[in-house]
């Protein structure tokens, strides 16, 4: 029996709701249950794929190459379910559905309406695509109050109608303040927030209150008394160290066990080793290095959510605490800025878009390989260090990628054809830019006795991809006679996926992205490796 939980955010954004319900979804999954986690989205793009990460943070690829959330990245993350498209969607997708349908004439001429057309939309995506999953938990994006919204909660009230309460469950995530001058916690917000809800038909079942310290008796008591609910269904969301605390912290407040009560299940405690072995790590670490990330979105940390989190993983295998130094590229396009990069254990470009700081990127390849620094290029980070090994080792100083138009020597080029399983992806430049990239999960083959094949230990891998252009393989040849091995390819060997600098501590590009399957549990392999690398060069410098 698949059973419904629904969480909303109240007062601000920001609080955290996909760290919760992710946090949630470890706690079932800890306590036995099969999960999926979902994320419904009020905005009317299709999807964010096409959504500046200024504004929306990471996209997160899955598997089956969807531009979604990035919460689902915290869903994956914490509970290792792999995401699919279906559990992502935005109110652009579902209206785009509705608006086909109507088209066919499906609606047989009906005057197509938000109540019941839209609503009944969302509750099928809602729905869609599950199997044996014990808990499917919906997080509804944006706060209640928001326009947008409106029509999800309407959705979810419908929902747990039909369904039963014994089947459905709704978890609100708000915020306590503490007034320094009044030298007090602020219940109100929250009791507003919850009168919103109840005006919308919804009677939260938990509330999650998010508070940078303990909530005394009272001010819980207060809660529940004006919420409409039992003391003990409202849990302090207590600021925590690091994000992996989360399902610790929730188990202790008893969030789990009040969502097993609410289900009338007598389910057996939560196995949380793998949670307090992580975080002995991360709490007790026995060293720490420094890691330059050089990049453009560098002043919106969620644009590259899932890297530094997937660099924390890389620390957790080396038992060392992994410090982030931000570089916007632009600055090292002045002079002899990249010197600033001296005395960090890795240099590390991740992907990024446009030509704004590109030259900054390849200065900062060049650093890394002259001055045998560890090197991890992900995507455009390794489409820069090829550009960089072809101007300066393989004499061709026309070198460019034509994402920044025409050059001379177009060592990066835009993909016009690949396959896909049996089909053939064919793209121009003319075409759609949402949607349209070289998407998702696709095999690479491994060369033998290269550095990768060691670091995964296998010959083929399966990674998600995220791009329009690639590395030119016309200039293979002249480029592996400069010194850079490609290390893998797709199975057809049509497609450069990695390169490497054999004559070099650790020089290591890929045209993927390996952060997006990183998991807390389990590091990637390649971040494990980029960190003992960067272990080594700490002892060097
Ligand atoms: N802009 C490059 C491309 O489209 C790299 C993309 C990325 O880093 N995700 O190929």
């Amino acid at each position: 029996m698949t059973r419904f939980i629904f969480i909303t955010g109240g007062v601000v954004s920001s609080l955290g709701k996909g760290l919760s319900a992710a946090a949630l979804g470890a706690l079932l999954q800890a306590r036995g249950f099969k999960v999926r986690l979902r994320k419904f989205d009020p905005y009317l793009n299709v999807d964010p794929g096409t959504m500046s990460p200024y504004q929306h943070g990471e996209v997160y690829v899955t598997d089956d190459g969807a531009e979604t959330d990035l919460d689902l990245g915290h869903y994956e993350r914490y509970t290792g379910v792999v995401a699919r498209k279906s559990d992502s969607v935005s109110t652009g997708r579902v209206y785009s559905m509705v608006i086909q349908r109507e088209r066919r004439g499906e609606y047989l001429g009906g005057t197509v309406q938000v109540i019941p057309h839209v609503t009944d939309m969302i509750k099928e995506f809602i729905q869609a695509d599950l199997g044996d999953e014990d808990f499917v938990l919906v997080e509804i994006g944006g706060t209640v109050g928001d326009i947008e919204s409106l029509p999800f909660l309407e959705a979810i009230r419908q929902l747990g109608n039909e369904v039963g309460r014994n089947r459905a469950m709704y978890v609100h995530l708000t915020l306590v303040p503490y007034i320094p001058s009044a030298g007090e916690l602020k219940t109100k917000p929250t009791q507003h927030s919850v009168k919103e809800l109840l005006g919308l038909g919804i009677q939260p079942d938990i509330l999650l209150c998010r508070c940078d310290r303990e909530i005394p008796i009272g001010a819980r008591k207060k809660i529940a008394l004006f919420c409409n609910l039992r003391e003990e269904r409202v849990i302090l969301a207590q600021d925590v160290k690091t994000i992996y605390e989360v399902p610790q912290a929730y188990h202790a407040e008893g969030f789990d066990k009040q969502v097993c009560e609410h289900f009338g299940l007598n389910a057996s405690p939560p196995q949380l080793k793998r949670w307090d072995d992580i975080t002995g790590v991360i709490r007790r670490p026995e060293g720490e290095v420094h890691i330059a990330v050089v990049g453009k979105y560098t002043h919106l940390l969620d644009a590259y959510k899932s890297l530094a989190e997937a660099l924390t993983h890389g620390g957790i295998a080396n038992k060392v605490k992994v410090k982030l130094d931000w570089f916007d590229s632009e600055i090292f396009e002045q002079d002899d800025a990249v010197q600033q990069l001296e005395g960090v254990h890795g240099i590390l470009v991740p992907g990024g878009f446009g030509e704004r700081g590109s030259e900054g990127k390849i200065a900062a390849a060049r650093f890394a390989r002259e001055r045998n620094v560890p090197y991890f290029g992900i995507c455009f980070g390794m489409q820069m260090a090829v550009i960089e090994a072809a101007r300066h080792l393989a004499d061709l100083s026309g070198a460019g990628s034509t994402e920044f138009g025409p050059c001379a020597d177009p060592v990066v080029g835009l993909m016009t054809e690949w396959t896909r399983g049996n089909d053939v992806e064919r793209r121009n430049e003319a075409g759609d830019l949402g949607g349209t990239m070289r998407l998702g999960a696709y095999p690479a083959v491994l060369a033998d006795g290269s550095r990768v094949a060691e670091i995964y230990g296998a010959h083929e891998i399966s990674e998600r991809h995220r791009h329009r252009y690639e590395v030119n393989f016309h200039y293979r040849e002249r480029l592996e006679a400069a010194g850079l091995r490609f290390s893998g390819t797709s199975p057809d060997g049509l497609l450069p996926e990695i390169v490497e600098i054999p004559n070099h501590p650790w020089f290591i590009g890929v045209q993927y992205h390996p952060e997006l399957k990183s998991k807390p549990f389990d590091p990637h392999p390649l971040f494990a490796s980029f960190i003992k690398a960067a272990v080594a060069q700490s002892r060097l410098v």
